[in-house]
């Protein structure tokens, strides 16, 4: 345990399906609103902290649905990206954000390089750590992953209602993107787009560029509209749309 996590408060990386037969290795950075004890609220309003700014809301339920579906392996972070945003270096502003959205976040205010330090240290260096000893396994076994990371986004941004209900996102390598894409332009099912709510401009690829693209692996992000998985029938949904359309997109990327 470090100094910033608890005995109670368990380990901040969570793998689960660990030895699934297919390719596709599922990431959701996002997955959980928890704070470590030690954090206390950082401040913030219980209406905040079960808010879209907490978490991805439904994106590890999906994310588990996948798991099984796809036989593929899925690891997450136990902790809010409040705490510490594992989609961000640990020298970006978004890492540990003061402002998210319309909420300032007090505890988030005035760290110092220790505290900042403590939190990447206890959160994103294991994740990180966990996410890459994983791909080197696959990648030593002669098997390299498919990084699929999951997350979803909130309906109204700034009071202002989104039409995309599915983003397909991507840094420098577009392969996997492309394809689902390809692939799901014959299904009017959602309203999916390329790098829609955000892309690469917004510093959200971290996580493909730390593992993906520096690999050499196929690699996309999915964000998905979190009013469409809030219930157990809508992420059924979700889960079998994005599948079928990932299953398809390998199936033409390596027939
Ligand atoms: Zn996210």
């Amino acid at each position: 345990m470090s100094a910033l996590l608890t005995a109670e408060d368990g380990a901040p990386v969570a793998l689960e399906n660990a030895d699934a037969g297919s390719r596709i290795l599922l990431v959701c950075e996002h997955a959980s609103r928890r704070l470590p004890r030690r954090m206390g609220t950082l401040g913030l309003s219980a209406e905040a902290l079960e808010s879209h700014i907490a978490w991805d809301p439904g994106a590890l339920a999906v994310c588990q649905l996948l798991a099984a579906s796809l036989d593929a392996m899925l690891i997450y972070q136990r902790f809010s990206r409040l705490v510490y945003d594992c989609n961000r270096p640990p020298d970006s502003p978004g890492a540990m954000p003061a402002v998210s959205e319309i909420f300032d976040i007090p505890g988030n205010a005035a760290l110092s390089a220790a505290e900042r330090l403590a939190r990447t240290e206890a959160i994103y260096s294991p994740f990180r750590k966990g996410l890459s000893d994983l791909i080197k396994t696959r990648v030593a076994n002669r098997r390299p992953p498919v990084i699929v990371t999951m997350h979803s986004f909130t309906p109204v941004w700034h009071g202002r209602p989104r039409e995309v209900e599915v983003g397909i996102l991507h840094d420098s390598d577009s392969r996997l993107a492309d394809a689902f894409l390809a692939d799901a332009a014959e299904d009017d099912a959602f309203v999916t787009r390329r790098n829609a709510p955000y892309g690469p401009q917004d510093g959200v690829t971290h996580t493909l560029i730390e593992h993906g693209i520096h690999n050499g692996l196929l690699n996309v992000m999915i964000e998905i509209r979190n009013d469409l998985i809030a219930s157990k029938d809508g992420q059924r949904v979700l889960a079998g749309y994005i599948g079928d359309h990932l299953g398809k997109a390998l199936m033409r990327l390596e027939p």
